[in-house]
C-alpha cells in the first residue's frame, strides 16, 4: 500500500505522530493509499516553514509570480484525465463531474494568474496642496485554509491559487475523506516552480490539526470551507486572537417552478441541481418549490425521470449518480428518510440505499412530497440526494418559502416572466441566484459565496478573492516640503478653519 508524505518547507515529510490513515474508495471501499495523520508540532514546522516561505514569495513581483501560476494551469491540463480519474475513486463523484472540478481548478489557475498584471489599488488627489494618495494591496502572510471533501481539487484551487497570487504563503488542510486529489494539486504547483515553504500541505483530524492551524498565533487569516457546526467553532476561535476568518458554509437552495415554466427545462434542471453529485455540493438543490398549478404533472413527470437514474461506481460509464462520500453520511441520510417520514411527508421515490449487493456507499435517489416548510427535511442541510418538494399557490408565497432558511447560497426559479425573474434576483436572499438555470454551476469569474448562516460576507473566485487574501494599505505621499496638516490647513489661505488632526 502507496504511503504519502506531507509536505513541509518543500520536503516531503512524515508526520511526527508516526501514524498514518486510511484513504477509501467509497464506491469498492478498497484502501487507495495511506497518509500521514499529522499532530499539532507538524503544524508549528509548517507554519514555521510557511513564514520563511513568504520571505521570498511575498518579495517576488506579482507579475512573476503569475508565470507559476500560469505553468501550473497548464500542468493541471496535461494531468486533468489522470486528476479524475483518481477524483473519482476517491470521493465517488462520476467520471465526468470529476473532470469539471479539475477544470474548475484550471479555470482559477488562469483566472488567478491573470491578476497578477492587475493588482491594482486606487489613487485619489489630496485635500492639502502638493499631496498624492492611494491605496496599494499587500499580502496578509502566512494563510490557513482548510477544506471539505465534495470539490477535492478545485475548493483547494480556489483558496491557494488566489492567495498565493496575493503574495502569501499557505498551510493547507485538506478534508481527511480526499488527500490524496489535494496532493497530486499541490504537486502540480512545486513542479510550475514555487520556492520551498510558500505552500506547505498537512494531512488529519479537523479536531487536531485543523484546530492546531486555527489556533496557531503564526497564522493571520483562516478561510474555510465545510459545515455551519464547524465554521461557527473556527469563527469563535478567531476572534479570540483577532485572526482575519473567511467561511463558506451549507445550503438549503430552493428552485422555484413557476406555473408558467418552460417544465421540460425545469425537470431538467431540478434533476442535476438535485441529484448531480450525488446531491453533494453546498449549491444542490433540497427543496423543490412547486406553484399548485403544476404541481401533478411535475411530480409525475421528475419521479419518472429520477426512477431512471443509474446508481453506481463512479467510473463505469453508465453511472449517473455516484456514491456517498462515507459511512457517517450514508447513515445520516437514512436518518433524515425516518424523519421526514415521521414528520408526515410522503415519500415520492428512493428512501433507501441502492446496489445493496454492492459494498458501497449507494443511496438511491429520494423525493419527498407533501412537506411543509417548517419540517427538518426543509430546513437543515442533508447533503445527500434527497429533494424535498414543498407546493405553494403563488408567487409571493413562492418567495417566502424559498427565504425561511437559516442559509443563504444559492437559488433558482423557472419562469418565463421577466418581471417574476426580476422581482426574484431582488427578494431572494441569497450569494447566487440563476433564472432558468439549475442552483449549481458557478464560473469561476464570478464571486462565490452566500449570505445568513452561509458565510460571513466574503467571497472566493472572482474579483473578489484576491481581496480575500489582502489588506489595503493607504498611502500619502506630500511633495510639498513642508509639514502640512490635514483638516487644519486648508489649501484656500484665506480660509482658517478650527479642526482636529487624525
Ligand atoms: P466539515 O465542517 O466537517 O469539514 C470541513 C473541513 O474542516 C475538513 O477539512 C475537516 O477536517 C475540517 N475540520 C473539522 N473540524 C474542524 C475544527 N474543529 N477545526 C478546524 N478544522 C476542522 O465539512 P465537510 O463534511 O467536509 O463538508 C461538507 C460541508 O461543506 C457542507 O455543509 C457543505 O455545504 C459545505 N460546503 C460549502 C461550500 C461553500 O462554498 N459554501 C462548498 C462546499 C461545501
Amino acid at each position: 500500500m502507496q504511503e504519502y508524505r506531507m509536505l513541509i518547507g518543500g520536503e516531503w515529510v512524515n508526520s511526527t505522530t508516526t501514524e498514518t490513515f486510511a484513504d477509501i474508495n467509497p464506491a469498492t471501499l478498497e484502501t487507495l493509499a495511506l497518509l500521514q495523520l499529522a499532530g499539532y508540532k507538524d503544524v508549528d514546522r509548517a507554519v514555521e516553514a510557511a513564514w520563511k516561505g513568504f520571505k521570498v514569495w511575498s518579495e517576488t513581483p506579482p507579475p512573476k509570480r503569475a508565470e507559476v501560476l500560469f505553468k501550473a494551469a497548464r500542468l493541471l491540463e496535461e494531468r486533468k484525465e489522470d486528476l479524475a480519474v483518481l477524483m473519482t475513486k476517491e470521493m465517488g463523484k462520476i467520471l465526468p463531474e470529476a473532470r469539471g472540478d479539475v477544470q474548475e481548478a484550471i479555470d482559477i489557475a488562469y483566472y488567478a494568474a491573470g491578476e497578477g498584471r492587475r493588482m491594482f489599488g486606487e489613487t485619489s488627489s489630496s485635500e492639502l496642496r502638493d499631496k498624492f494618495c492611494m491605496t496599494v494591496l499587500r499580502p496578509l502572510g502566512v494563510v490557513g485554509l482548510i477544506t471539505p471533501w465534495n470539490f477535492p481539487v478545485a475548493i483547494p484551487a480556489w483558496k491557494v491559487l488566489p492567495a498565493l497570487m496575493a503574495g502569501n504563503a499557505v498551510v493547507l488542510k485538506p478534508a481527511s475523506d480526499t488527500p490524496l486529489s489535494a496532493i497530486k494539486f499541490v504537486e502540480t504547483l512545486l513542479e510550475a516552480g514555487l520556492p520551498p515553504g510558500t505552500i506547505n500541505l498537512v494531512t488529519g483530524a479537523g479536531s487536531t490539526v485543523g484546530a492546531a492551524l486555527v489556533k496557531h498565533p503564526g497564522v493571520r487569516a483562516i478561510s474555510f470551507t465545510g459545515s455551519l457546526e464547524t465554521g461557527k467553532w473556527i469563527m469563535g476561535e478567531c476572534a479570540k486572537s483577532m485572526k482575519r476568518v473567511s467561511l463558506e458554509l451549507g445550503g438549503k437552495n430552493p428552485v422555484i417552478v413557476m406555473d408558467d415554466a418552460d417544465l421540460e427545462l425545469a425537470l431538467e434542471g431540478v434533476l442535476w441541481g438535485a441529484f448531480g453529485t450525488t446531491g453533494q455540493r453546498c449549491t444542490a438543490t433540497s427543496r423543490l418549490i412547486l406553484h399548485e398549478g403544476v404541481r401533478e404533472e411535475f411530480s409525475s413527470r421528475l419521479l419518472e425521470k429520477t426512477e431512471k437514474l443509474k446508481v453506481g461506481d463512479g467510473l463505469l460509464p453508465e453511472t449517473e449518480v455516484g456514491p456517498v462520500i462515507n459511512r457517517a453520511q450514508l447513515e445520516k441520510i437514512e436518518s433524515y428518510v425516518r424523519i421526514g417520514q415521521e414528520e408526515g411527508a410522503k415519500l415520492l421515490s428512493g428512501g433507501k440505499r441502492a446496489n445493496s449487493e454492492l459494498p458501497g456507499y449507494f443511496f438511491e435517489p429520494t423525493i419527498f412530497t407533501d412537506v411543509k416548510p417548517e419540517m427538518r427535511i426543509a430546513r437543515e442541510e442533508i447533503f445527500g440526494p434527497v429533494l424535498s418538494i414543498i407546493t405553494v399557490s403563488g408567487f409571493e408565497e413562492a418567495l417566502e418559502v424559498a427565504n425561511n432558511t437559516a442559509y443563504g447560497l444559492s437559488s433558482a426559479i423557472y419562469t418565463k416572466d421577466i418581471s417574476k425573474a426580476f422581482r426574484a434576483v431582488e427578494k431572494l436572499e441569497c450569494g447566487i441566484t440563476y433564472i432558468n438555470a439549475p442552483t449549481i454551476g458557478a464560473e469561476v469569474h464570478l464571486p462565490f459565496g452566500g449570505v445568513k448562516g452561509t458565510g460571513n460576507g466574503f467571497r472566493e473566485a472572482g474579483p473578489e478573492a484576491i481581496r480575500e487574501f489582502t489588506e489595503v494599505k493607504a498611502v500619502y505621499i506630500d511633495y510639498s516640503g513642508k509639514l502640512q496638516k490635514a483638516q487644519i490647513d486648508t489649501s484656500a489661505p484665506a480660509v482658517q478653519e478650527r479642526g482636529t488632526e487624525q
